[in-house]
């Protein structure tokens, strides 16, 4: 098990900071509910600044995992748990982090990050969903926003400097690397640590979420003993115990709580499986990744064989061993139905193959049965694009932005069709929209100004720009004095 140590210098100073920075313009913005003192210290829409301006910074890292099929399954996962929550009004976006430990946590603003560690060492989906609630009951109780509250600091920090020591604080060390910098001497030493209220509030509330979206309950109290013997027998905590401390009570009430609702199996989703699989696949060199899958296919060493061999091919095509791959495949796809991965996995062998114009044609018939689904979406867009066929993709990609308006990927891939018209104000403007939504307001900013400059582009399209620019200017400088 990967773990992190924080030194002691490394701190966490920024709490009442945040209360102190934050109460004043919480009340201008209209007294509270009294007995909710949370609302106090930060409202909604100042957890939400925050959380973004942490989200950019994982962005701009390389532990942000950007497979779509990954994010796309989490985040399924995540909103089914959260739809069954106390708080529907919460908006949640789910993101994966590249690394070993076992960890989730929650930023402000319904932020939450999961570990591969995380998803890979777990036991079953129901496992896998007992964290994700957990966290989502802290999200929903606003346990940051309490803990903000009783930290006692003096200085004011900038919100770049909250949210990298907040990542620091909630186990992405790295991540957090630029607050070290700056923050070295003279900050109040304090590791972000729940309280043990707050601890067995996201347990219940966690425990129901899971219960209603029909997972598994006695998941929860087994994963979370199966953490804190690895604490016992190593000595060496998983990284989410240092932030969710945990007790042989706690397990012993998820316990009891889980055998207050009926038994049930739930099965594993395919995709629980296909997803662990692929993380699995990306790992390691090509070569040794190959024979790993090939070894438990030898031995039925698996637990779901479809997934096992989706990993094998995956590995085959990462080793360019193409036609062992396509055969590989042929037989998964025999074994079950149609499935996207599988779909944008047959594309992606036919492109390495450069036969770019096949995949295509599987695109658009995947993308009949699977209409919203977006490893497929992108795909097509970026096999249009290969081919040099811009217009097409441009429409395309219209469609695609009206299902998922807030995706930034959408906008890279239209201002790359741009970029084949030479079309340099639209190219910068779509650019512009897609650092937007990677929470990059100066990026945006700055793409705006190249596409008002760019010497192209109609009055129309000029008005546009230069409407969306002056937004744009004005929400940075209302982040700065709110
Ligand atoms: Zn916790």
């Amino acid at each position: 098990m990967d773990t992190y140590i924080i030194p002691s210098v490394r701190i966490i100073y920024l709490f009442t900071t945040i209360a102190l920075l934050m109460a004043p313009a919480a009340l201008a913005e209209g007294l509270p509910d009294l007995g909710d003192y949370a609302q106090t210290v930060l409202t909604p829409l100042q957890e939400q600044r925050l959380g973004e301006e942490a989200m950019r910074d994982i962005r701009t890292s390389n532990d942000l995992i950007d497979d779509i099929e990954i994010t796309d399954y989490i985040s399924a996962l995540g909103y089914r748990l959260a739809s069954n929550s106390p708080d529907n009004r919460q908006l949640f976006t789910f993101f994966v982090l590249s690394d070993p430990s076992i960890n989730a946590f929650a930023l402000p603003g319904g932020f939450v990050g999961i570990h591969t560690g995380l998803i890979q060492n777990t036991r079953s989906e129901s496992e896998l969903a007992s964290v994700m609630s957990h966290e989502i009951g802290h999200v929903v109780q606003r346990h940051m926003a309490r803990m903000m509250a009783q930290q006692k600091q003096d200085r004011i920090p900038s919100l770049a400097m909250m949210a990298a020591s907040l990542l620091l604080a909630l186990g992405s060390p790295q991540l957090g690397q630029g607050a070290l910098i700056s923050t070295e001497a003279g900050l109040v030493q304090r590791s972000l640590s729940f309280s043990r209220e707050n601890e067995q509030e996201a347990d219940r509330v966690g425990m129901q979420i899971l219960d209603k979206a029909g997972f598994d309950t006695r998941a929860m109290p087994a994963f979370f003993e199966t953490l804190l013997k690895n604490e016992r027998f190593d000595g060496d905590a998983p990284a989410f115990l240092r932030t969710h401390p945990l007790s042989t009570e706690r397990i012993t009430d998820m316990r009891n709580r889980a055998e207050q609702s009926p038994y049930r199996q739930v099965p594993d989703s395919i995709e629980f499986s296909l997803v662990r699989a692929k993380l699995r696949a990306i790992q390691g060199t090509p070569n040794d990744t190959v024979r790993y899958f090939e070894d438990g296919l030898h031995e039925k060493k698996f637990s779901n064989e479809v997934a096992q061999r989706y990993g094998l091919v995956v590995a085959l095509l990462r080793a360019h061993h193409l036609e062992q791959a396509q055969q590989e495949l042929d037989k998964v796809r025999e074994m079950t139905p149609r499935h996207p991965m599988l779909e944008s996995l047959q594309a992606n062998i036919l492109i390495a193959q450069n036969k770019n114009q096949q995949a295509l044609g599987l695109y658009s018939d995947a993308l009949k049965l699977f209409p919203k689904n977006r490893g497929l979406i992108y795909g097509n867009a970026e096999t249009l694009l290969s081919l040099n066929r811009s217009q097409e993709a441009l429409v395309f990609l219209e469609k695609g932005q009206q299902e998922y308006p807030d995706d930034d990927h959408l906008y890279v891939l239209q201002s790359q069709a741009y970029t084949q018209q030479h079309k340099n104000l639209l190219r910068h403007r779509a650019q512009g929209e897609a650092y937007y939504r990677a929470y990059d307001l100066p990026g945006a900013i700055e793409q705006m100004e190249l596409a008002v400059n760019a010497g192209d582009g109609d009055f129309y399209q000029h008005s546009i720009v230069e409407a969306r620019l002056k937004q744009l200017r004005q929400q940075l400088e209302d982040t700065k004095t709110k």
